[in-house]
């Protein structure tokens, strides 16, 4: 339901963004699409407002576009995991990318190998 929340809110932002880039009202949304306002104007809310894949389908059509332009066009938004599995025992684990990307940030700046220290035989992974 969180997730839902937040793909929906993205969805929701997009269609905002090439409504306004195509300097259409929300009026104009929903008269094309034969929406009502208050649906047009809850999608682009931050408030949860589901809808089917076909009203996205319409409305793409609607704001001259492919739904799929619509949806998350990167994966920032979600906070996503990368497997780091050691290579000496079977431990494995997921960390958040965004950790990773900050552990190479620090990689930059000091140009050493990050290791990681295996919770599970204690040997260096070499990041
Ligand atoms: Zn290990």
């Amino acid at each position: 339901m969180e997730n839902d929340l937040e793909l929906y809110n993205i969805i929701g932002q997009n269609i905002k963004k090439r409504r306004k880039s195509l300097g259409i009202t929300q009026e104009k949304l929903a008269e094309l699409t034969n929406y009502s306002l208050s649906f047009i104007a809850n999608i682009e809310s931050r408030t949860f407002q589901s809808f089917s894949i076909s009203a996205l389908n319409n409305i793409a059509k609607a704001l001259n576009t492919n739904m799929l332009n619509l949806l998350p066009q990167d994966n920032k938004e979600f906070i996503k995991n990368k497997e780091i599995k050691c290579e000496y025992c079977d431990y494995h684990t997921e960390i958040p990318i965004e950790l990773i990307n900050l552990i190479n940030n620090i990689h930059e700046i000091t140009y050493k190998k990050i290791k990681l220290t295996c919770p599970k035989c204690n040997k260096k992974i070499i990041f």
